[in-house]
């Protein structure tokens, strides 16, 4: 099976991006792992820190591993990490990928952290793919009433991004392009307006692939454009939580006296298996 890195290197090959998708149960989990292999693509399941507190650090990389034994390219990222120790935790716990996230910090501040952490893993696995991220794109993936504060100022500089990128080694960058992390729950505004030519100008400089985060709420055309510009990795949350609890409150108020989970929690699984799907078809042009 090919690493995930020769993945990246394909989807940038092709100009189509690979689909990250947070999981925090076996509820998300079959959402992604089925909606992949139905159409029979490479997918990565994100855990943020909280996240992966629920399901468990190695139980999530257990469920993982019981597909790689099936050839299926599915691979593991801790999604926004916050602490040298936690990136050491999950790159001994065999995760394929690691985002330490000092986006909130100084320039310097973030460059010394990021640093670090990408000494401190690859001493422990060469292979480990760590992302850096630099600009503000929001912390939450949940749903705002208008755009966070502090968005449309700190916009990724191109130059900042060739600093960043060299003095810390790392393998994957995250921009600010426009991208914040939530969605708004006016579906017909659009907030989120990508910077295309500042994506192109970043992939160039910085010479790394390009991973774009809080990507729910952009409009397909503007996905395609981002891809082609050299984004080659999508987050994908905030559509899915929202999927998720809709087809809960369905499932409840339909039937309000069903109690046995895995009935319930089925039209979940469906629902959030449909986002996915779309998003796939989306960044693979199918
Ligand atoms: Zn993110």
């Amino acid at each position: 099976m090919k690493s995930l890195k020769e993945y990246i290197q394909q989807a940038e090959d092709t100009k189509t991006a690979i689909g990250h998708f947070n999981i925090s149960d076996s509820v998300g989990f079959w959402a992604v792992v089925n909606a992949a292999q139905k159409l029979n693509l490479p997918v990565i399941i994100g855990v943020s820190e909280g996240e992966r507190d629920f399901i468990g650090v190695k139980q999530v990389k257990a469920l993982v591993e019981t597909l790689k034994q099936t050839d299926m390219p599915i691979f593991l990222n801790a999604d926004h990490t916050y602490s040298v120790e936690r990136v050491e935790e999950v790159v001994n716990t065999g995760f394929d990928a690691c985002i330490i996230d000092g986006s909130d910090k100084s320039f310097e501040e973030n460059i010394k952290l990021t640093k670090e952490a990408v000494i401190k893993a690859k001493k422990i696995n060469p292979n480990i793919l760590i992302e850096g991220e630099l600009g503000f794109i929001g912390k939450s993936s949940a749903m705002w009433d208008e755009i966070p504060e502090g968005a449309d100022s700190t916009l990724t500089k191109p130059e900042k991004a060739e600093e960043f990128v060299k003095q810390t080694n790392i393998d994957l960058f995250a921009p600010s392009v426009g991208n914040i992390h939530g969605m708004a729950k006016n579906f017909n505004v659009n907030y989120e307006k990508l910077d295309i030519e500042r994506i192109k100008v970043i992939r160039k400089i910085a010479g790394v692939p390009l991973v774009l985060h809080g990507g729910s709420g952009i409009k397909d055309d503007e996905f395609k454009q981002a891809i082609t510009a050299g984004i080659s990795v999508i987050h994908i949350n905030t559509e899915m939580r929202v999927a998720y609890k809709q087809a809960l409150q369905k499932s409840f108020s339909e039937n309000p006296d069903e109690t046995t989970p895995y009935k319930f929690l089925r039209p979940a699984v469906i629902a959030i298996q449909a986002v996915v799907e779309k998003r796939l078809i989306l960044f693979n042009n199918l």
